[in-house]
């Protein structure tokens, strides 16, 4: 699970940070609205955090764009004022939720799992395709006859790949949602990090495959004959 942070205050940025990173989340921070608005347009996230008074555009402006743009990312807006006005405002403007600064870090982390719906319903807990689930709340793949756990970023790579099953996920797309913008990740481990997962697939006996579209990238499918 990948959260962004977009806050210019460096002490409550960094604060962030380390709270949600102890929590086992995948974090990038931004300083401003425009590098803000840059990360969201990417589309990866599982939940940006998004405060409202930043330098170059602020917090609801970017929202705004973002929204218009299709980025469908859980938005929870971080605010030092508590007018009433702003928060009509961000929640008309595709906001999903609000906190107030200063806040605690088990509020926030509560509101997260509440936007993000991890280990509440055991149905939002588990993802489904052809005969295998994976499981959100404990990284678990099973098929017909057996289970698996996943690391971190097989998990991811399954996740996005389940999600948009039938469809090719390119190269680039899977290596920046799993790792992230910030890190020079290489074809090369995505290619190590797939031949993991379809080792697992055989494991549990699945009836989809991750096929493979020559420079391009995968795609998750039903296998052809059994
Ligand atoms: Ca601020």
């Amino acid at each position: 699970m990948r959260i962004l942070v977009v806050e210019d205050e460096k002490k409550i940025a960094d604060g962030l940070e380390a709270v949600l990173r102890r929590e086992g989340y995948e974090v990038d921070t931004v300083y401003d609205g425009i590098n803000g608005l840059d990360y969201m347009l990417s589309n990866i996230y599982d939940l940006v955090l998004l405060d409202i008074m930043l330098p170059g555009i602020n917090g609801l402006d970017v929202l705004k764009f973002a929204r218009g743009e299709g980025v469908s990312s859980p938005v929870i807006l971080l605010t030092a004022r508590s007018r009433t006005e702003d928060k009509i405002l961000g929640l008309d403007g595709g906001a999903d939720d609000y906190l107030t600064k200063p806040f605690d870090a088990s509020e926030l982390l509560a509101r997260i799992r509440a936007r993000t719906r991890i280990g509440t319903n055991p149905n939002q807990d588990r993802l489904a395709a052809g005969d295998i689930w994976l499981e959100k709340s404990t990284q678990r793949l099973g098929g017909r006859s057996n289970s698996v756990k996943l690391g971190n970023k097989e998990f991811q790579l399954l996740e996005c790949l389940m999600i948009n099953r039938n469809h090719i996920m390119p190269r680039d797309l899977l290596i920046t949602k799993v790792w992230g913008p910030l890190e020079a990740a290489e074809y090369n481990n995505l290619e190590v990090y797939i031949s993991f997962l379809r080792k697992k697939l055989r494991f549990v006996k699945a009836s989809v495959e991750i096929v493979t579209t020559k420079g391009v990238g995968y795609s998750l499918e039903e296998q052809k004959d059994g």
